[in-house]
């Protein structure tokens, strides 16, 4: 069998998502929403699985960093001050022969004369500038006054709180605040999945430090952030961190990276690590005539900090866990014979169900009980699914194609039926090795555990 090109292997993963509840067009029985999506049973679990592991790496195991959750509704001065109603923008050019939409960047260019990717027309509008921003309004007059935005971008809620959470958590520099949340942007061009949506959530963290230390900090998280995505199941040698050159960084940070994923539509980026020196700061103590400097007790300087920002996409983290995990192997059937499967090989610390129970036969009562038996021991530890119906082999290829690392199967031997030394034993089957060892039902909840942590 020939390697199936990316974008053949892209339409599996998209249809394996839908078909298995991971991941579903929004108000598909509509025609559907362009640009936002809607997780299934399956996908967010994997999505909690994500930003708890983040949350925990991030915030529980340090000392220096707190977390937060703002709000999404925005008010236009936290906005202005921060750049995004001047300048959150993408230049966009109409086509007028199909009428599409565009971004500067999509245009194709034939011998020097700029095109239409989609119908090749050469009449194109002006590029004008296009704000991403989504706005609302509060209350019940619909006028100027009483604009809002929907944010876009977790970190403001982060700056505009910085002196509240200063004063509370009573925490001395370096320190961090982080946060995971919606955001929202109106891309001129949803694609690639949930690659670019209009909805999307980040995990933020907004790390505040002296002015000599930025970019010691900067090389900091950027190692710590690709640990952190070899964690979770996805290799270094399909992650770049691509130093962003200065021509394309913010005109206030001094250095960025990005770090980006081979995703099947190309390399692009999962995650910005930016140096935002004390941009963010600055501009809201000016606007608010509030003051947001820091006191140093030991030398009595009063200054603004710097802030170094890891700014991670929960959705495109979500989207390389898949992509990445996908695989097609050969596996043998209850008959023995060798058939395709696929597989989402997803780290167990991230997979939806972490292991499925399975008795033998479903007809058999003592094999069923001692089956939910098992069900109810690991249950406060993990994620569990329990099926009884068809063949063994058809159960395990069920769990194989949603990434369940480990199955355990209840039979004669576990009732003592052949082998007293067996009793309450069962097989324990790993996903990727195929591989099944016999223990005993009371070791298995620490066995697991030890897994998924
Ligand atoms: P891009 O260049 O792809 O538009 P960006 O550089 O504008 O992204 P940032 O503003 O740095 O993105 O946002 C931080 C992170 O938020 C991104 O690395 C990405 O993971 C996520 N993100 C940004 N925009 C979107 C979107 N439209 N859909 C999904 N995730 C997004």
């Amino acid at each position: 069998m020939s390697a199936p090109t990316d974008a053949q292997r892209m339409e599996k993963i998209v249809s394996l998502c839908k078909r298995r509840g991971f991941i579903f067009q929004s108000t598909e029985i509509y025609g559907g929403l362009n640009g936002a999506w809607d997780y299934g049973p399956l996908g967010v679990e994997l999505k909690r699985n994500l930003k708890n592991y983040w949350w925990r790496m991030i915030v529980h195991e340090r000392d220096d960093v707190v977390g937060m959750d703002g709000a999404i509704l925005t008010h236009p001065a936290v906005l202005k001050a921060s750049g995004h109603v001047e300048g959150f923008s993408d230049p966009m050019i109409d086509c007028r022969t199909c009428k599409a939409h565009l971004r500067t960047d999509q245009l194709v260019e034939k011998r020097g004369i700029k095109q239409c990717p989609n119908c090749g027309g050469k009449d194109l509008t002006e590029a004008r500038q296009f704000n991403l921003m989504f706005e609302t309004h509060v209350g019940a007059a619909a006028e100027e006054s009483s604009v809002a935005y929907l944010r876009p971008e977790t970190a403001q809620s982060i700056f505009v709180q910085f002196k509240n959470i200063l004063e509370m958590s009573r925490k001395k520099l370096p320190f961090g605040i982080a946060q995971i949340g919606k955001a929202f942007r109106n891309e001129i061009n949803p694609r690639n999945f949930t690659f670019r949506s209009r909805e999307f959530e980040q995990m933020e963290l907004e790390y505040f430090c002296r002015a000599e230390e930025g970019m010691k900090w900067l090389r900091y998280w950027l190692e710590e952030r690709l640990n952190f995505y070899e964690n979770i199941g996805i290799p270094r040698d399909r992650l770049h961190a691509r130093e962003v050159p200065d021509d394309e960084r913010a005109f206030y940070s001094k250095g960025t990276y990005d770090i980006e994923y081979d995703f099947p539509f190309g390399r692009q980026e999962l995650e910005g690590v930016a140096y935002r020196t004390d941009y963010d700061l600055r501009q809201h103590q000016k606007a608010s005539g509030k003051s947001l400097e820091y006191f140093d007790d030991e030398t009595k300087e009063r200054f603004i900090p710097h802030v170094v920002e890891p700014s991670a996409g929960v959705d495109r983290t979500i989207l390389a866990l898949i992509c990445d995990a996908y695989a097609e192997d050969q596996a043998p059937n209850d008959k023995g014979e060798m058939e395709s499967r696929i597989v989402l090989r997803f780290h167990p610390r991230m997979a939806p169900i972490k292991c499925a129970i399975f008795p033998l036969l479903k007809n058999k009562e003592s094999l069923v009980t001692k089956a939910k038996e098992v069900v109810a021991l690991l249950r406060p530890d993990m994620t569990v699914f329990y099926d009884e119906s068809g063949a063994i082999g058809r159960r395990y290829r069920r769990q194989d194609e949603i990434g369940t690392p480990f199955g355990v199967t209840i039979d004669f031997e576990t009732l003592g039926e052949k082998d007293p030394a067996l009793r309450d034993t069962v097989t324990l089957r790993d996903r990727d090795s195929m591989k099944q060892e016999r223990v005993s039902i009371q070791e298995l909840p620490a066995m697991l555990r030890e897994c998924i942590r």
